[in-house]
């Protein structure tokens, strides 16, 4: 399975800002297809723009949150109907962000992942445990009951979706997992899939939380890291470009 290297700009972004960062891109690309998969998540007003700059090249494009909702009086919210027809791949679900800000629970979260899965857009689902809960030895069941609820609402799609494990604890904190912890969860998870799906081996597991162009390749060699989602480093071409050389 080719890795996915998915940058998140989050909250950030210009009109001149996001041109110069993809041109960078492509530019540094060269013209050919990566080894991986490549997809950028930006914010949504920020979406037509880069279809445009994209354009069917060799970098995909993403939404950082998608509504569990079809249509209707739902002010501010995007829908999957709206990403698709600006020829939108990703969503990012469940990002701890949004978790942490705006009191997404699994439940709406498996939803949105439904809605995304419906809608012809992948969900990358973000599942991880804040510092506590591994202080307290509870990492294994956060990430299981949170991936559960995803499972349960998408049924017989699971092998459809992405799954990002992000520590909460590394999410833009420079703190990163070791390839060793990283690991151990994505191996959780992946055993989890495997009694869900016949197909686990097709789910990407992607890592996030402070993965960098010095610490990829390492975390990459994992045997059930399959990618990054990458927040901070998805802002600079150069060090984004590392990455995704890192995971070919
Ligand atoms: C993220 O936002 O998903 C993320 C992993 O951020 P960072 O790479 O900055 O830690």
């Amino acid at each position: 399975m080719k890795k996915l290297i998915a940058g998140n700009w989050k909250m950030n972004g210009s009109l001149a800002a996001n041109e110069a960062l993809v041109s960078a891109m492509l530019d540094g690309l060269g013209g050919k297809a990566p080894a991986s998969d490549v997809a950028l998540c930006a914010p949504a007003p920020y979406l037509a723009q880069l279809a445009g700059l994209l354009n069917g090249g060799p970098i995909a494009w993403g939404a950082q949150d998608v509504s569990s909702h079809e249509s209707g009086a739902y002010t501010g919210e995007v829908s999957v109907g709206m990403l698709r027809d600006f020829g939108c791949r990703y969503a990012i679900v469940g990002h701890s962000e949004r978790r942490q800000y705006h009191g997404e629970t699994d439940t709406v979260v498996a939803a949105k992942a439904q809605r995304a899965l419906a809608g012809g857009v992948t969900p990358i689902v973000c599942v991880g445990e804040t510092l506590a809960e591994r202080e307290g030895g509870q990492t294994e069941a956060v990430v299981k009951r949170q991936l559960a609820a995803v499972i349960h609402a998408v049924a017989h799609c699971t092998s459809e979706i992405v799954v990002a494990y992000e520590p909460v604890w590394a999410i833009g904190t420079g703190k990163t997992a070791s390839p060793e912890q990283a690991q151990q969860v994505h191996a959780v998870l992946r055993a989890q899939l495997a009694a869900a799906t016949q197909h686990p081996e097709r789910v990407h597991i992607l890592y996030g939380g402070s993965m960098n162009a010095a610490n990829a390749a390492s975390l990459l060699a994992q045997p059930d890291i399959d990618g990054g989602l990458i927040g901070g480093a998805s802002l600079k071409a150069a060090d984004f470009l590392q990455i995704v050389a890192a995971a070919t």
